[in-house]
């Protein structure tokens, strides 16, 4: 069995307003090109991916492709349909052309390897195979801007690609398209000229990149923040903003809040940013007895600046002594607030190190934080 894909990337991006081709846009530091061919070069089942590139493209798109074996550029058309029946001619024209040809939107790249099993699979079974969703949202028609009548939803299908259909059948199809005929995917095709097209269930993440907006993914980043203070002369020590009376203090240029500057760090370092050493250096005179809530609110600001917002935080003590269970609460409010999120986005937990270690010999006070922070970079 003999399996190609053709993927069209051959469009401008106008409606996702950029100025160059939507699919040389990267997407986490990855173009969505690279990221669509990678998905099906990693199937074993396809032997060869036509790739249609407009000229100006030719060159960029042909040195992002490189690292993928059997990648075949194909000149592309004044529409995608015209772009696909070149890459179809092309196939043709192999030594060995394909049996089965999986047609896939280059703009979408969360394409899994279930749905491209699937495609294979049910093109094999059918003849045909084009991946679809059923449809949840009511249907109507509209005119002049009002509802005239409501579509059966339970017939409706939205579809995506891949679509998949006996080479043969599909290239014979493409060489009867009549200069009249419009059609926006290949299951028109292939309805018209073969038969109807066989659907299987797609998946709801394989959306088609098309605005602005959804090229603004959304990724999560985790950060790891750790501190100690050691104890020294005082009466109270501060952690999560709260003064908690104790027979000593902890020693710091700061408020000594050892909790708030692990949380500090794991937001920085989540953030890919210096950490608090750099940002409130100890010989810095005004941190001198700094309030660390103040500075917490601060580092959500450096965080934000850096196109990134608070999901949560959590962070574990180790102290000996004092007993902080009756503080909990109280700490989680204030960096809730520090950082405008919920009591709930803030765990915290505390123990001994059960007398073990400078801990355990009540030298001091250890706290380790992650932080969890959305980024739309
Ligand atoms: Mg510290």
């Amino acid at each position: 069995m003999n399996v190609c894909a053709v993927i069209p990337a051959a469009g401008s991006g106008t409606r996702a307003g950029f100025s160059r081709n939507k699919v040389l846009q990267p997407l986490g530091g990855v173009p969505v090109l690279v990221r669509t061919v990678s998905a099906f070069a990693q199937n074993k089942a396809v032997a060869r991916i036509a790739v249609c590139v407009n000229e100006q493209d030719r060159a960029q798109i042909e040195e992002l492709l490189a690292p993928f074996a059997g990648v075949l550029l194909v000149a592309g058309g004044e529409t995608r349909t015209q772009s696909v029946a070149n890459a179809l001619e092309a196939l043709a024209a192999l030594p060995c052309p394909p049996d089965y040809v999986l047609v896939h939107d280059a703009a979408r790249p969360f394409v899994s390897q279930k749905i491209i099993g699937d495609c294979i699979r049910t093109v094999r079974e059918h003849g045909s195979a084009v991946c679809a969703l059923p449809c949840t949202d009511t249907l109507v028609r509209a005119q002049s801007g009002m509802i005239c009548g409501t579509l059966e939803r339970r017939d409706a299908w939205l579809l995506q690609t891949p679509q998949g259909f006996g080479f043969a059948d599909l290239l014979s199809a493409y060489r009867r398209i009549a200069p009249e005929d419009s059609f926006t995917d290949d299951s028109g095709v292939y309805a018209k000229y073969v038969a109807p097209p066989f659907l299987f269930t797609g998946e709801r993440t394989n959306v088609k990149l098309t605005y602005p907006e959804d090229f603004a993914m959304e990724s999560m980043r985790t950060g790891i923040g750790i501190d100690t203070h050691a104890f020294g002369a005082g009466d109270h020590i501060v952690l999560g903003g709260v003064r908690i009376p104790h027979s000593r203090g902890l020693i710091a240029h700061s408020d000594g809040d050892v909790l708030c500057h692990a949380v500090m760090d794991a937001l920085l370092s989540a953030a890919g940013l210096a950490d608090i050493g750099n940002r409130f250096p100890d010989s810095d005179p005004q941190y001198k007895g700094a309030d660390s809530l103040l500075l917490l609110s601060r580092v959500r600001a450096f965080v934000e600046e850096a196109g990134c917002s608070v999901g949560n935080v959590s962070a574990a003590i180790v102290a000996q002594s004092p007993k902080l269970a009756p503080h909990i609460a109280q700490m989680k409010e204030n960096i809730a607030r520090a950082l405008g999120i919920a009591a709930d986005d803030v765990g915290i937990s505390a123990g001994t190190s059960e007398g073990l270690g400078f801990l355990g010999r009540g030298e001091g006070i250890t706290v380790t934080a992650s932080a969890l922070l959305r980024s739309r970079r």
